[in-house]
């Protein structure tokens, strides 16, 4: 679990003070890497900088890659006579992830793309910090940074991925426009049905999936104002997290992840793509879903996969159906039985 986390409005104020006693000296920096939507706008004027702290824009337009976090991790390594004194994200869940990813990948040698697995890291990442400006990823809080690499799209999954501190400022998610709010969103309301509805689902799971859950209700299905629906949806996103923390995603999650190592569809919108059509494994959550698509007036793209040859289906079946844990939670032991690649074509064609 994260370790330290300060909330409430206006609490991004307190990074500078945060960082202080993790300062190892002048030579060694804080590291800030930020979502370039924030390039120009107040945020930035608001970040710590002192000594010689670098700060690193990034677009989150596509969604990290293992070569992405190995050229950051040697560029720090070359722009500085010392490791960093820690790493900080800002941004979404593309952003959390880099973070994560490079502070793991400074303390430990070769590429990233030897870790995406399950507890493959071997020294403890440099200290790093989370600070989520969207919510609904769970990013903030979980174990794992998930990346594209060249051969699977794989989290690195350990306990040293885990943030050391975050911080939660439900006034940094203002900007977020709606049809993302909707889709990052959405990916908590998924966490906590394939969560709820999975066989692994224990108690510890269950009473953070049904309190995110209930969050999730509250912002898309009731009149609430802007300023609570932000804090509400980051805390169903901490909640969320911490439900798959202890359990795991399902049938939406496998499928998203082949669509987007196919065709690069960001994980929200993905996830949506794939969980109107998940009818008959999870009846009340999408019906629920249809919902909240059109309390909101959101029309989800349409033909994604009109296009694509056999074989392009056989590689999203090949990705899809190598996240065992996802599909033996989502249908039990036997589910090879139900999940078969037919029936996974079935599925992807009417995307
Ligand atoms: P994102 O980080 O990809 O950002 C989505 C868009 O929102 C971007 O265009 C970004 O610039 C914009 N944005 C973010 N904050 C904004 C703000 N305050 N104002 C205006 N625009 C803003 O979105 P995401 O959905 O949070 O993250 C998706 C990524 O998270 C994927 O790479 C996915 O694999 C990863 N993910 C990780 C975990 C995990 O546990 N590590 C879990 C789920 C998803
Ligand atoms: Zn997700």
């Amino acid at each position: 679990m994260v370790p330290r986390v300060v909330y409430g409005k206006g609490s991004f104020d307190q990074l500078g003070d945060i960082l202080m006693p993790h300062r190892k000296n002048a030579d060694a920096p804080c590291i800030f890497l930020v979502d370039d939507v924030f390039e120009g706008t107040d945020l930035i004027s608001r970040i710590p900088l002192i000594f010689n702290d670098q700060l690193i824009f990034i677009s989150a337009e596509e969604e990290p890659k293992t070569v992405q976090v190995d050229v950051l991790v040697s560029k720090i390594r070359n722009d500085f006579t010392e490791p960093p004194s820690g790493i900080i994200g800002i941004g979404g869940g593309t952003l959390l992830d880099l973070a994560k990813a490079v502070a793991i990948m400074l303390n430990n040698p070769g590429t990233s793309c030897a870790y995406q697995g399950w507890d493959l890291v071997r020294k403890p990442s440099l200290y790093h910090v989370g600070i989520p400006t969207i919510s609904g990823t769970g990013a903030e809080v979980s174990r794992t940074t998930v990346l594209l690499g060249p051969e699977k799209k794989l989290g690195i999954n350990s306990d040293y991925t885990i943030f050391d501190q975050v911080i939660m400022d439900p006034e940094l998610t203002k900007g977020v426009p709606k049809e993302q709010w909707f889709y990052t969103g959405m990916d908590c309301f998924i966490h906590c049905i394939e969560s709820l509805n999975g066989t692994y689902l224990n108690a510890f799971s269950q009473s953070y999936g049904e309190k995110a859950l209930a969050l999730c209700k509250e912002v898309y299905l009731q009149d609430i104002d802007a300023s609570e629906s932000r804090e509400k949806l980051m805390m169903a996103s901490w909640h969320g997290g911490m439900s798959i923390a202890y359990s795991q995603v399902g049938v939406a999650h496998a499928m998203s992840y082949g669509l987007s190592y196919l065709l690069g569809v960001r994980h929200g919108l993905g996830n949506c793509l794939v969980f109107q059509h998940l009818n008959e494994f999870y009846p009340d959550g999408v019906a629920l879903f249809h919902k909240m698509l059109k309390r909101h007036n959101i029309t989800l793209p349409k033909g994604i996969t009109a296009k694509l040859t056999d074989s392009d289906f056989d590689t999203m079946i090949t990705v899809s159906l190598g996240m065992v844990p996802l599909w033996e939670n989502a249908l039990g032991t036997d589910w090879m039985k139900i999940m078969t690649p037919e029936k996974l074509k079935s599925i992807y064609q009417k995307i």
